[in-house]
């Protein structure tokens, strides 16, 4: 189960200076009406067992909001939903958005999950300001990234009618401009080879033991890579797909924007080294273990949900 904090407790709240990882920022499925599982649509694959249309409840979502199936997804063919991550975004338009469930009241269904995918969206720019704010080399650029938290979080707080009129691109674009200052930093501090290998192909690539320090990872496709072993201290990886790439022993201390739903997608084992703000997946344990869906890009972004409970 992910972390559970206070329903619209971030109201009116400066941003923490956390250390990355703010709690609000976490799934709290007690506190969604299970949006994730009803809001998104999946296609039957290696990641799900069944399809499923956008807004139409998974048939494993119980009455109470809950997986019916949660400490068995993975057995049971759903290992795309442990790697989706909604980064609070559940809890903030179930409680704070709206306030009854789409079954309450069902008139407020379809726009409930229209507004969760661009709340998910800001939310998950929150995770990455959040953690360019605690990184003590962002500091000539603290006061940006805070008024930048500080906006993104009003949206947040809008109502279903604001919501809908965000142009999430247009503030994405405008967020990302710091965030790739924020990697500068990172990475000129690093003194490692600093890589650019933004966007690059690297299904499959061999690149155990590489020294990735610095590296410009930037939604790269590692889809199955051999990163045993190297060192990605200080890499920026905010996008990259790890889908079953191996993680055994590497070291990702200090990387930026790597979030909890890449690493679970990808495998390790008990000498991989995580940032402080993720914890390591359960079904990492000993050797590395197989990957959690197939490798492709046809799969590569598409939303992917996962609902704890049980
Ligand atoms: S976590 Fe997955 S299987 Fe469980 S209810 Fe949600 S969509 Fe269905």
């Amino acid at each position: 189960m992910p972390d559970t904090h206070d329903r619209g407790d971030t109201r009116g709240k400066a941003p923490a200076d956390s250390g990355g990882g703010r709690t609000d920022l976490r799934a709290d499925c007690a506190n969604c009406f299970g949006l994730c599982c009803v809001a998104l649509p999946f296609a039957a694959s290696a990641d799900f067992a069944i399809s499923k249309d956008a807004g139409r409840p998974c048939p494993n979502l119980r009455d109470d909001f809950r997986c019916g199936i949660h400490s068995r997804l993975r057995d049971s063919g759903f290992p795309g939903c442990t790697v989706y991550d909604c980064f609070g975004a559940g809890q903030k338009v179930s409680q704070v958005t709206f306030g009854r469930s789409w079954r309450d009241d069902p008139r407020t269904a379809a726009r409930m999950f229209e507004v969760f995918p661009v709340v998910r969206h800001l939310h998950e720019l929150l995770w990455y300001l959040d953690e360019a704010m605690s990184l003590p080399v962002t500091r000539p650029i603290h006061a940006e990234l805070r008024g930048a938290f500080e906006e993104t979080e009003r949206l947040t707080m809008g109502t279903p009618d604001d919501l809908l009129g965000v142009d999430v691109a247009a503030h994405r674009e405008k967020v990302n401009v710091l965030l790739l200052r924020t990697s500068d930093l990172v990475r000129a501090s690093t003194g490692g080879r600093a890589a650019d290998r933004r966007g690059a192909d690297l299904i499959g690539a061999r690149l155990r033991k590489a020294d990735l320090r610095g590296a410009n990872l930037r939604g790269a496709y590692l889809i199955g890579a051999d990163l045993r072993e190297a060192d990605l201290r200080g890499a920026d990886l905010i996008g990259a797909d790890l889908r079953g790439a191996d993680l055994g022993g590497a070291d990702l201390t200090g990387s930026v924007f790597l979030t909890q739903a890449q690493v679970n997608a990808a495998r390790g084992d008990d000498a991989t080294k995580l940032p402080p703000a993720l914890t390591r997946p359960a079904h990492w344990s000993g050797p590395a273990a197989r990957p959690a869906a197939a490798a492709g890009r046809a799969v590569a972004r598409r939303p992917r949900p996962r609902r704890g409970g049980g």
